[in-house]
């Protein structure tokens, strides 16, 4: 399977005719082939967004709304087809991708086909001087969007239904380690009636492709989630460009668990909160805190839950734990598991890579327990983003909150308590930009979705993405 280039359209081959290998994880095969695009298929991308501009950006918002609904009809309608893609590129189960990876995609778009019909901007009256104030706003022009492997097209849509429906033009990268779907996505935008140009997908690495997306002079807004470190490089190059800049970056979310709480509810949300994905959510409580009165039993109940997920192909129906993304995140996530022992950790769960019969190049590996002594070691403070949780116990609401707090991170975090005064109080001084009480991963789409410190700077979500992908404009009318 080659990909291509979505540009202006068409599918095209990349400009110097290089590609890269596409692997897919649950059998460690190559499979396809993406465009390794460079800077003159970005600046073809950008010139089909550009001349496109002046017309999308003038369509109604009941013509706008209506394609991106036609496209969430779509997307829908080929969820069998979307979901199967998914699971071959990233690895994870398939039941997965067609309960909640393409299901979300559609309602991305929408959510926003709808959004786009109810933003509105302010007026302000300045009493006493005869003068009005409105607020115009226009969309930025030719923005771009930048999204990584673990949830490939659910995160890919979550930036372009918005930047379209607010009436800009998208250069979008996907990851390089998982095209596919964004490939596809090409197909149904087109069979959806969206014009030419609106939406231009190029596929390559990304410190070329997308290196060259956010130096590109003209592109003036950029859309990124992917890592801490891939993000402050981002910034570097954008921000003395003066880009507009949303960063989703990366988590260490502390997942905290009083005695008081509904304990089944909890131990089973606990288990999905930790090995969801394979572990590769930015949204994954990695690390456990539970109150000291009930850890001993927690252990005993996690670790009994954790033994019985089964780890295989993601094609079976049965498989709770796919394939890693890639070899190299193996790797990466395996070496945090090798040092568990000098950093004052033992292994309570898990730990090794699995052979899955059939398929035994592929990259599994166990769920993994780790019980830590203090929250500074690395497992604690690092980013692992796999199936690797670490245990705790903590005897105070002060106690806990300085543990959830005492990382670099901000994304979420997770509470399990039936105490309301206690809830208020936690809620107010943990610092994350998403804090769930007695459920985890419950996602209302107009709610501002973002992290502090370093997970990231901006909001998506509602009203938030679409404040982000237009420039507001004061008009002041002095009568
Ligand atoms: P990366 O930061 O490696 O990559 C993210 C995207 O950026 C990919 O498309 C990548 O391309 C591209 N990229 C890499 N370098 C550059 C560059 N110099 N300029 C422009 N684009 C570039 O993240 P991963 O794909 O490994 O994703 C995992 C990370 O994403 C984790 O840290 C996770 O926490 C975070 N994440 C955050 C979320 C949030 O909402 N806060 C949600 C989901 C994930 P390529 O793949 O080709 O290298």
């Amino acid at each position: 399977m080659i990909i291509k280039n979505y540009i202006n359209g068409s599918f095209l081959e990349p400009t110097l005719g290089n590609y890269i290998d596409n692997y897919n994880p649950s059998i460690g095969e190559i499979y396809g082939q993406i465009p390794n695009s460079t800077q003159e298929d970005v600046a073809q991308a950008y010139q089909a967004a550009k001349a496109t501009f002046p017309s999308w950006s003038n369509t109604t918002l009941e013509e706008r709304s209506a394609i991106l609904s036609k496209i969430a009809q779509l997307i829908t309608k080929k969820l069998e087809v979307l979901a199967e893609a998914e699971t071959k590129d990233n690895g994870k189960p398939l039941s997965l991708a067609k309960t909640i990876d393409i299901p979300r995609a559609s309602a991305n778009f929408q959510f926003f086909a709808n959004a786009i019909t109810q933003f509105s901007s302010e007026a302000h009256e300045t009493v006493g001087v005869n003068a009005m104030n409105f607020t115009l706003r226009h969309p930025i022009g030719v923005v771009g969007c930048i999204s990584p492997w673990n949830l490939p097209l659910y995160l890919f849509t979550w930036k372009i239904a918005p930047a379209i429906a607010a009436g800009n033009c998208v250069v979008a990268k996907p990851s390089e380690v998982t095209p596919m779907t964004a490939y596809l996505l090409g197909e149904i935008c087109n069979e959806a009636g969206l014009p030419k140009g609106v939406l231009n997908i190029v596929h390559g690495l990304g410190n070329t492709t997308g290196q060259a997306i956010v130096e590109h002079p003209n592109i003036k807004a950029i859309s990124f989630t992917g890592g801490t470190k891939t993000g402050a490089h981002i910034a570097r190059t954008a921000a003395p460009m003066f880009k507009k800049l949303s960063l989703e970056l990366g988590g260490k979310n502390p997942n905290i668990i009083f005695a008081d709480c509904d304990y089944e509810l909890m131990l089973e949300t606990t288990v999905k909160s930790s090995f969801a994905n394979q572990g590769q959510i930015c949204l994954c409580g990695s690390r456990i805190f539970i109150e000291k009165t009930i850890y001993e039993q927690f252990k005993k109940d996690f670790i009994q839950k954790v033994s019985q997920l089964k780890v295989g192909n993601p094609f079976d129906a049965d498989t709770n734990i796919g394939a890693l993304v890639s070899k190299s995140h193996l790797e990466k996530v395996k070496s945090y598991i090798d040092i568990t022992e000098e950093e004052g950790g033992t292994i309570l769960f898990g730990g090794k890579k699995v052979t899955v019969e059939g398929s035994e190049e592929g990259y599994y590996l166990e769920p993994t327990i780790i019980e830590v002594q203090n929250n500074s070691c690395k497992l604690n403070q690092e980013e692992i983003f796999g199936p690797v949780v670490t245990i705790m116990p903590f005897e105070t609401e002060e106690e806990a909150i300085a543990l959830a707090n005492d990382v670099s991170y901000g994304l979420s975090a997770t509470l399990w308590t039936n105490n309301l005064n206690r809830t208020m109080k936690m809620t107010k001084q943990i610092h994350a930009g998403i804090i769930w009480v007695n459920t985890w991963l419950l996602r209302d789409l107009r709610t501002p979705f973002g992290g502090v410190k370093a997970s990231g700077v901006g909001r998506e979500g509602g009203f938030e993405a679409l404040r982000f992908f237009t420039e507001p404009k004061n008009v002041c009318i002095k009568y």
